[in-house]
């Protein structure tokens, strides 16, 4: 009667239950294995997809295996699917065998190579070297089939679990393409976060985005820049009937976005090392999609803003608006002798609270701060979004410490403002921001112009942000 090592099987399978952390629970059946066989090695290799036959070292998911380990892995996978199913294998010093002949070898100091399987196909192996043999032959055969077994199960645990976060990610990145439409048409703010989304769910291939300009040609919009030449080469390629285009080593993927009856740019997936899979591939097929989808309606969008005097986000005046505003103003300013000041602010530390807290909270955050800057205004001053988390306050019939007033008044109201954006946590979540505010006011000798009001406030902006930000600068005219 075979002894049963309790031991072993209960340290390995409280190691496999303790962490989520599969590199962690790897250092730990490292130690284990050493202690109960000697082996001076224990490595995992999984593989990357079914599709590819790619093995990765389960440790170093970034890291690529080398050509020759890569082919072993691959002829161990064919010759072992090859042979009958029913049994267990092993492979000793490149030689399948079956799994009981590990009893007959005498040396110690072989490499093992233990393959897992599921349905038939192989999907991680296992790496000893140096194995105490004699522990197996004595007491352990049956022992160690356990523990192998476990550990199997843990693998594809792990395995699973990425796929998973994998699946969530894509959900997550087609929801938030979807929705960054809402408020946005401009293609250049829009496209970077199409990139950053995908880009953040796709992590062995860089993403590019790249839209057609006025004369058909590809530009680069996403990220800064690209200088392989075989995408652009394959961008060339592109035709409005393809659903996507890959070259031979699947190495680099272009995803055309097309709008009714035109393509209107390209995503494209590139990587130096990893071909890409077939789940990616379709990942990336139906991104694409969604995206033409987002841009196409963009662009229909920014046609029907063309003639709007609102910002869409905010509801405030738009840029073009507050350009019309700011001559009129300066004009009635200039003919009728009167005061007139203009205020530039800028949320602080913008990028964080999109970076923190996504794209969708940031536009909860800039309507929240244009309804605050609404409610502290009179009626003779507008208000408008001049740009990103820029909004400009045009103050007639105002001196600057009238304006200085307003402003302080204003900049310490948003700071004491909790702004809630539940909604996009499904669970209560409060954020502060603050602004910094430059003001600048109408002055016949050194402010000649209605750019040059709004340039002074700009500057006195900028002082602003030097100084500290969550403050108000005034600029003096001397
Ligand atoms: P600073 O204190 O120097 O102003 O820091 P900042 O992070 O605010 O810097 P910056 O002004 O450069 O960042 C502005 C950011 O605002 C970058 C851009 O992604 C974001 N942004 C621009 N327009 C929108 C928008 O409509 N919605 C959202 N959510 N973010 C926007
Ligand atoms: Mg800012
Ligand atoms: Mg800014």
């Amino acid at each position: 009667m075979e002894n049963i090592n309790l031991n072993f099987i209960y340290d390995v399978t409280n190691i496999l239950n303790s962490s989520y952390d599969f590199n962690k629970v790897i250092e730990s059946l490292r130690i284990v294995f050493n202690k109960y066989l000697n082996t001076t090695n224990f490595k995992i290799y999984t593989m990357e997809t079914s599709q590819n036959s790619v093995y990765k070292d389960i440790e170093k998911n970034w890291v690529m295996l080398d050509d020759n380990t890569q082919q072993m892995f691959n002829s161990f996978s064919k010759k072992i699917n090859e042979l009958e199913n029913k049994e267990k294998y092993i492979i000793i010093d490149d030689k399948v065998c079956e799994f009981s002949q590990i009893q007959n070898l005498d040396e110690t100091n072989n490499q093992i190579y233990i393959p897992f399987k599921k349905y038939g196909k192989i999907f991680a192996f296992l790496e000893l070297e140096n194995v105490n043999i004699h522990a197996l032959k004595n007491n352990m055969l049956k022992t160690f089939e356990v523990i192998l077994s476990q550990i199997s199960f843990g693998i594809l645990n792990n395995l699973l679990n990425n796929q998973m976060q994998i699946n969530i990610k894509f959900y997550d990145a087609m929801k938030n393409i979807a929705k960054i439409i809402e408020n946005q048409y401009e293609l250049n703010y829009i496209i970077p976060i199409i990139g950053e989304m995908i880009d953040r769910f796709i992590t062995n291939h860089l993403i590019y985005v790249f839209l057609k300009d006025d004369v058909e040609k590809y530009k680069l919009i996403w990220p800064l820049s690209c200088k392989d030449e075989n995408i652009l080469k394959m961008l060339d390629k592109i035709t409005f009937e393809q659903e996507y285009i890959i070259s031979d080593d699947k190495k680099i993927a272009v995803f055309p976005l097309k709008s009714d009856n035109k393509v209107l740019g390209a995503i494209v997936a590139s990587s130096n090392i990893y071909p890409l899979n077939e789940r990616e591939t379709t990942y990336l097929l139906q991104l694409a999609n969604q995206s033409s989808t987002t841009i196409a309606r963009a662009n229909m969008y920014s046609e029907i803003l063309k003639h709007a005097t609102m910002d869409a986000l905010t509801g405030l005046n738009n840029r073009r608006q507050f350009e019309i505003r700011l001559n009129q103003e300066f004009a009635t300013a200039k003919r009728k002798n009167k005061k007139l000041c203009c205020m530039m602010t800028d949320i602080d530390f913008f990028k964080k609270i999109n970076d923190t807290y996504g794209h969708i909270a940031g536009d909860i955050v800039l309507k929240k701060v244009a309804s605050i800057i609404e409610s502290q205004l009179r009626e003779y001053d507008t208000a408008s979004r001049y740009g990103g988390e820029e909004f400009c306050i045009l103050l007639p019939y105002t001196t600057i410490e009238e304006a200085k007033f307003v402003a302080e008044r204003l900049r310490k109201k948003v700071e004491s403002e909790k702004i809630d954006i539940s909604q996009v946590y499904n669970e209560q979540k409060e954020v502060n921001v603050t602004i910094s505010v430059g003001v600048s006011e109408y002055n016949e000798h050194t402010i000649l112009s209605p750019k040059d009001l709004y340039k002074k406030a700009d500057e006195a902006l900028y002082q602003a942000k030097e100084q500290g930000r969550n403050q108000v600068v005034l600029y003096l005219n001397d």
